[in-house]
């Protein structure tokens, strides 16, 4: 993830780079980015940081609300596409739904930049149900590949309905803020369970949210070592058992 990335000046923003680098590194390989994030400084910092290693990274960005009329989101494309340094985007996402512009309207645009090569894979965030359904039923031509919403082991609205919906329509979940913005519930994860398996609150949170194949996540961290406490969050996977435990907790 780079909300919040990429604003810094010199020795804060070389952190950042060295930081992403690292994971791109130990084979974290997608980056969350968007339009809006420091008005196109984290697009621009992804662009330096992918340059010359282009296929080795899975690049997904948001066009913003403001942006989904058919042609603001051809050339909300466009000015991702030069920020980012890309001839394509990975995954082109609505950032969240629009109460003025017609999903039908945003969604014509989006299969546009999918045939113009512009763009692989569609993709939606923040949308309920509801607006999923009526996001599929836009788009007689192609699938929707994701919808990115908050999800992480102290946020679980998206398990009622959202979460078997998506895995219904083999729609990927992608978890943002997973980590609570750093805000780790130490205290409510047992001790035993941290020491079973050798791991940090962190990881054991990553892990968590993973655990169903349909969730992917995607955790900031601008300090190395939090790359690389994350990278190997999944290198083992906690048991059935326990992921119900803290499921319960
Ligand atoms: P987050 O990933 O839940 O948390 C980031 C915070 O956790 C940072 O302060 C980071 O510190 C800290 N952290 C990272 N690894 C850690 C570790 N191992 N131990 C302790 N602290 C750790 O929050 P987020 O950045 O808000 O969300 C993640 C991404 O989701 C965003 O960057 C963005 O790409 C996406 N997002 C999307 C939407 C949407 O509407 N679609 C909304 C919000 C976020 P350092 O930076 O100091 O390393």
């Amino acid at each position: 993830g780079t909300w919040e990335i990429g604003d810094a000046q010199n020795e804060e923003r070389h952190l950042e780079i060295q930081a992403i680098r690292k994971g791109i590194e130990l084979g974290m390989t997608m980056i969350d980015t968007a339009e809006m994030y420091g008005y196109g400084n984290a697009e621009r910092l992804v662009g330096q940081i992918v340059k010359g290693i282009r296929d080795d990274v899975f690049i997904a960005t948001k066009v913003s609300p403001q942006h989904l009329g058919y042609e603001d989101v051809l050339s909300a494309c466009e000015s991702s596409i030069r920020r980012l340094g890309v001839e394509h985007i990975d995954l082109y996402q609505v950032h969240w739904p629009s109460y003025r512009v017609p999903i039908e309207e945003t969604m014509k645009a989006m299969e546009e930049l999918v045939s113009r090569g512009k763009i692989r894979y569609i993709g939606i965030s923040n949308f309920s149900v509801e607006q999923t359904q009526k996001a599929i039923e836009a788009l007689p031509r192609s699938e929707i590949a994701s919808n990115q919403v908050r999800y992480r082991l102290t946020h679980r609205s998206i398990e009622s309905e959202l979460l078997p919906f998506c895995e219904k329509e083999k729609m990927t979940v992608i978890a943002y803020q997973p980590l609570d913005r750093g805000r780790l519930p130490s205290d409510k994860i047992p001790q035993a369970l941290l020491d079973k398996y050798d791991m940090t609150p962190a990881q054991v949170m990553l892990n968590w949210v993973t655990h169903r194949d349909s969730v992917v996540a995607i955790p900031k961290a601008s300090k190395v070592e939090h790359v690389e406490e994350n990278a190997t969050a999944v290198s083992k996977r906690i048991s059935g058992d326990d992921y119900q435990t803290l499921s319960r907790i």
